[in-house]
């Protein structure tokens, strides 16, 4: 069996002298290996193809037994090359793509986190800067795609705008952010101003070029990182563990 999709590459490998493994991002099938038999040597198959943060439209092949897909050739849509060449970019997109393929890693229907992840670095190719909170906004935009996160207008319990309560807070087992009035149970709570809520709106309602320059001041950084972290280690099952991202 054969078939044809756009691909964004994580991470690529040899394992014979001359063929790589492809770790991808794909649109309807997740995040998967894939094999490119001669893919070091072979120039017209995949001329400029086989590096990670390209985006290119794979040929694929199932084995006889459908044991694996390995790759007949490749069209290179995007290379990123601005991207590439600058060190604070590529590890905010580094980032960003070790998150995805924590998230979206087996087969499955990824088609919106696809779109966001192309867009992403889409962004940051043509970005002359980003900010250094793009990838823990990133990871906030993957968890409200996923269908996470918690309403940010108004206080679930008693419909008060949360922009009006003194000190509103994220309730981070039961994912919502309550009013003053509002903070019950036990459990994490992180503290959520203005600032940081108004950004997790922006996230939420918007695309990346709405929040890729967004620069919070300290305290709503500090918030964020700590509610994004919430909502990843408590309704994604991730944790930042040895340099990546792992199930808890
Ligand atoms: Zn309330």
């Amino acid at each position: 069996m054969e078939f044809t999709e756009r691909s964004l590459i994580i991470k690529v490998g040899r394992f014979r002298e001359i063929d790589l493994w492809v770790r991808l991002a794909t649109p309807s099938r997740g995040v998967f290996t894939a094999f490119a038999f001669g893919g070091s040597k072979s120039r017209r198959r995949f001329l400029g193809c086989l590096d990670p943060l390209n985006h290119v439209l794979f040929r694929f092949k199932k084995s006889p037994r459908g044991e694996y897909l390995y790759l007949m050739e490749g069209t290179l849509i995007s290379g990123h090359p601005h991207l590439r060449s600058n060190q604070r970019m590529l590890g905010r997109a580094a980032n960003c793509l070790k998150f995805y393929e924590s998230v979206y890693e087996g087969p499955g229907d990824s088609r919106q986190g696809f779109e966001l992840l192309s867009e992403a670095l889409s962004v940051l190719e043509a970005a002359v800067d980003s900010s250094p909170m793009f990838p823990v906004l990133f990871r906030a935009k993957v968890a409200f795609t996923q269908g996470y996160g918690p309403a940010l207008l108004t206080c679930p319990h008693c419909g008060k705008d949360l922009r009006n309560s003194v000190a509103p807070m994220f309730l981070v087992e039961q994912g919502q952010v309550a009013c003053t009035e509002h903070i019950q149970g036990s459990g994490r709570r992180i503290p959520l101003g203005t600032e940081a809520l108004d950004i997790l709106r922006i996230v939420k309602a918007g695309r990346p070029e709405d929040w890729h320059a967004l620069e919070p001041s300290p305290v709503a950084r500090r918030q964020l990182y700590d509610i994004v972290d919430g909502i990843v280690r408590y309704h994604l099952g991730l944790a930042w563990e040895d340099g990546r991202f792992q199930r808890i």
